[in-house]
């Protein structure tokens, strides 16, 4: 006991202020050795990660248990519940998400689609009610075991969601399910427009897949992306993704239905509020969204200042490939980590 409290004192903060933390770049006395270092120290994590006997060590020890915390709301849906409460109660709008993907049978789809269905009456019976909605993924939906299975079971999903009013989100997962992904949702919009998607700037096709988005008006959340992807399809170097980002953002702010700019990268914020206070875009036309446990002193100041902004919520007990793709988003998260190993 004495041991755990001692340690447990050592671990970081869950959310550390942003202040505390920083920029490697802005450390770095060459950036473009240090994208290099970050890109390699990414796949590294992504890749050490994937090992069971990692996994296994991560989930059992105590001493990452500040860390995941810091980024997962909790492994039951009454405790990711309260936490969207509390996030609503502050004036933030919540997207929650149950952790989990690529579904190894049609029965854990089904199971999936179940937990869906009952996130969607806890969030309508509490006080969140319509600050809140859900974001979900077609493998988990069943995309693994066919096309059919995942679409039926997401339908499903959204006729739920009408009786409450509620919005679903269809989250994008790696590269090789995004053309499947699209297809799914195009065939599904006839007939549920309370849903819509997430297209990642890595991605080299995204130009034109934003083209598609805002010729059906349809809301979209643009993100960065967080799969570890080959040269083929996505550009490699930060500079290109960031630039793709504003190109992206800008056309979404402009002629796209309700967008949400999913980043915690301050300096592309501020570059997309400047350009939709230029072309008037009215602050309640679109949403600000981050990650949960990331950057909250940003969240709070657009919160601030009047802009829309949504916070994701995942729980649930799959939580490690979600938490891993933090880490590597950030390798210095890992240092905290391996500083508590070293001082227990
Ligand atoms: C609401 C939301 C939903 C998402 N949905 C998807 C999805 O469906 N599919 C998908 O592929 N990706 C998704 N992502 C993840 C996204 O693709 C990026 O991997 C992630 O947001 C990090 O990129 P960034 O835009 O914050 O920029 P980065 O350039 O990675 O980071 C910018 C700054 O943000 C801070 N930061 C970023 N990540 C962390 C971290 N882990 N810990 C601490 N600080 C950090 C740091 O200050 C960093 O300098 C989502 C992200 C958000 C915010």
């Amino acid at each position: 006991m004495i041991v755990t409290g001692r340690i447990v004192r050592r671990l970081p903060a869950p959310y550390p202020p942003h202040s505390l933390r920083r920029s490697p770049i802005a450390h770095s006395p060459n950036p473009v050795h240090f994208h290099h270092t970050a890109m390699l120290g990414r796949a590294l994590i992504l890749k050490t990660s994937a090992f069971s006997p990692v996994e296994r060590m991560v989930r059992k020890s105590f001493l990452f248990r500040g860390v995941v915390r810091r980024f997962i709301a909790g492994e039951s849906l009454e405790e990711a519940i309260n936490v969207c409460e509390g996030l609503t109660a502050k004036g933030f709008l919540v997207t929650l998400d149950y952790l989990g993907e690529n579904t190894k049978s049609e029965q854990e789809a089904l199971a999936a689609r179940s937990t869906y269905m009952k996130m969607l009456g806890c969030i309508a019976a509490s006080p969140c009610g319509k600050n809140a909605n859900i974001s979900i993924k077609l493998t988990q939906c069943g995309l693994d075991q066919g096309d059919d299975v995942a679409e039926r079971n997401y339908r499903q999903v959204l006729t739920e969601a009408e009786t409450f009013g509620s919005f679903v989100r269809v989250d994008m997962e790696a590269s090789a399910y995004v053309q499947r992904t699209l297809e799914i949702i195009e065939r599904v919009w006839p007939d549920h427009k309370n849903t819509g998607t997430v297209l990642q700037s890595y991605l080299y096709r995204t130009p034109d897949d934003v083209e598609l988005m805002i010729r059906l008006q349809m809301r979209t959340r643009l993100v960065k992306g967080a799969y570890l992807e080959p040269e083929s399809v996505a550009h490699k170097a930060k500079a290109k993704v960031d630039e793709a980002y504003v190109e992206c953002g800008k056309r979404l702010l402009k002629d796209g239905f309700y967008p949400a700019i999913a980043t915690h990268d301050q300096r592309i914020v501020e570059i997309l509020k400047a350009y939709a206070t230029q072309e008037k875009v009215d602050k309640a036309k679109f949403e600000f969204q981050m990650l949960y446990g990331i950057r909250r002193d940003l969240q709070e100041s657009l919160r601030s200042e009047g802009y829309n902004v949504r916070v994701y919520v995942p729980f649930g007990e799959s939580w490690y490939p979600y938490f891993t793709r933090r880490l590597a988003e950030r390798p210095a998260n890992i240092w905290f980590i391996l500083k508590s190993f070293v001082r227990g």
